[in-house]
């Protein structure tokens, strides 16, 4: 292996909360009444998917969907130094504003991560932050097109010192048509919304993961997301130690499913948090 590659893996120790782990509907759907919806069990609540990264004082997310608020709150989150972008659908990207408490006391900018293409949506979509005049109070958001890896550094001074960058690499994925992102952060890979992770992908995490969350939508296929069978399968390929399936709709019951999965494979729930590397 090239030693600039494993150069690369030196990544510090990482705790990742898995914020929400279901579809775009959120879980319980609205008006339904099947048995997941109206399980007792918290695991079959889903918000919709994201997840935060800590590593030391530097915490980054990935996606800020419609469930934003309610997740940071739940997770008493009080700074936040960067975040990352999968794609533009709006489940992933319409807590945007919501980011705007974190610049109350701290207005240094917030950089924002993302594939050229929801790049530019976010200029066409969110004009008041992106637009030449920013709207007074509007998120001190910074747009950044990912074509390659990437550093990701503190917004805070009193941090700076201690909070060394963290590298982020982006991982190409398709969701149907749609080119997504996913990211390899030390020995950790998030790859949410997907169906075809392309070889070169694979061969880009293949015996660097020691924990994969992946796209497992339900058991049955899909066009634009991974089912069970497939997102095992790429886990197998990638060889991650442990992987959390995230995503998934109302036709997952938590608790029968789980026992159902291989030893190594864990449908992820909210709040779910471990720790990777140190
Ligand atoms: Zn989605
Ligand atoms: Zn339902």
């Amino acid at each position: 292996m090239p030693s600039e590659v494993s150069s690369h893996d030196d990544a510090p120790p990482l705790r990742v909360t898995l914020l929400g782990t279901g579809t775009s509907t959120g879980i319980p759907v609205i008006g339904c009444d099947c048995r997941v919806c109206t399980s007792a069990d918290p695991r079959d609540d889903r918000t919709r998917t994201a997840c935060l990264v800590e590593a030391g004082p530097l915490r980054f997310v990935i996606d800020t969907g419609p469930d934003f608020r309610r997740q940071a709150l739940r997770e008493d989150l009080h700074r936040l130094d960067a975040a990352l972008f999968t794609h533009h659908h709006f489940d992933h990207i319409v807590g945007l504003d919501d980011l705007r408490p974190f610049f109350h006391e701290n207005d240094a900018p917030m950089p924002c991560f993302a594939h050229p293409r929801t790049v530019q949506l976010f200029r066409r979509k969110f004009p008041h932050i992106f637009g030449e005049h920013r709207y007074p109070g509007a998120a001190h958001l910074a747009l950044r097109e990912v074509n390659g890896a990437f550093e990701i550094g503190s917004r805070y001074e009193d941090d700076c010192e201690t909070a060394a960058p963290v590298r982020a690499e982006p991982v190409r994925l398709w969701h149907g048509d749609l080119p997504t992102l996913g990211y390899r952060i030390g020995r950790f890979a998030y790859l949410t919304d997907t169906n075809r992770i392309p070889d070169e992908s694979v061969e880009q995490l293949a015996g660097r993961v020691d924990t994969l969350v992946i796209d497992a939508l339900r058991r049955e296929a899909h066009p634009t997301h991974l089912c069970f069978e497939e997102a095992i399968e790429a886990a197998r390929r990638i060889s991650a130690r442990t992987t959390y399936f995230v995503h998934m709709t109302h036709s997952v019951m938590h608790a029968e499913t789980e026992d159902e999965l291989p030893d190594d494979v864990h449908l992820g729930y909210d709040g779910l948090s471990f720790e990777i590397g140190g």
